[in-house]
């Protein structure tokens, strides 16, 4: 099977990540990963949530939302609360980086991430939270300038891919016209030292093999891999 965008099975779509790109975020990173676009903020306020008074801990929170152009189809903005989807997202983003951060640098202060689609072709949810670790990373710079860390927040990286299965075929990053007609679908969450942080795949049209679900966490690790080497040109490590 020839993909539409000419790509090879095991290959990702162009992926560009813009460091700082807004003035008044503490953090921010724009991901540009094939046609999907990602605007990803990092924002420290003092205050933790009920459950962390009077603990050493701060926490990071995150959310997620989709711009109403952002998908064919106007969707309309979330003015109640967010929708079951965007909700699930934006726990996965929170969980993701609070599995590298070290929550006791930072007693009292909740870091909020906020990822927003502005364009979206499939794999919103990866580039959100790949591109949330670089603007997390620059609001942790922001945070020790400003004499506020007690030790560093990261002590890891997080980068995240989709894989699948398409008309049979494993497939590296699906685009949103492979998402929509794949057999199955996986969400890899990695630590830059390559371990799993979280795994979300469903056998949508039909129940997976886990010798397909070996080949495609191969798929996903060579992947990450090179979206970690992007991410760290963007911080310019
Ligand atoms: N999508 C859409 N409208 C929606 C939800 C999703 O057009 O309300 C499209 C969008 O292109 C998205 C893709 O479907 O990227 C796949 O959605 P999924 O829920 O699998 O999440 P994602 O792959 O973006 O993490």
């Amino acid at each position: 099977m020839t993909r539409e965008d000419g790509r090879s099975a095991s290959e990702l779509r162009p992926i560009h990540i813009e460091k700082a790109f807004l003035r008044n975020a503490h953090g921010s990173a724009l991901v540009t990963w094939g046609h999907t676009r990602v605007l990803c903020t990092a924002m420290f306020s003092a205050g933790v949530p009920s459950f962390l008074e009077n603990t050493d801990q701060g926490w990071l929170t995150a959310e997620y939302a989709m711009l109403p152009a952002s998908t064919p189809q106007r969707k309309p903005r979330d003015r109640q609360r967010p929708d079951g989807r965007s909700t699930e997202i934006g726990r996965l983003i929170g969980r993701a980086l609070r599995c590298v951060c070290d929550l006791t640098s930072i007693p009292g202060y909740t870091i909020t991430i906020d990822c927003d689609v502005i364009d979206a072709d499939g794999g919103t949810r990866t580039a959100s939270i790949t591109g949330a670790y670089v603007a997390l990373r620059e609001c942790e710079a922001r945070m020790e300038a400003e004499g506020l860390l007690l030790k560093p927040l990261l002590w890891d990286g997080v980068a995240a891919v989709s894989c699948g299965i398409v008309d049979g075929e494993t497939l590296l990053d699906l685009a949103y016209n492979e998402d929509s007609r794949a057999d199955a679908d996986i969400n890899v969450v990695f630590s830059h030292s390559g371990g799993l942080i979280e795994v979300q795949g469903t056998g949508e049209k039909r129940p997976i093999s886990s010798d397909e679900l070996t080949v495609l966490m191969e798929l996903a690790t060579a992947g990450a891999r090179q979206i970690q080497e992007i991410q760290k040109a963007a911080l310019g490590l």
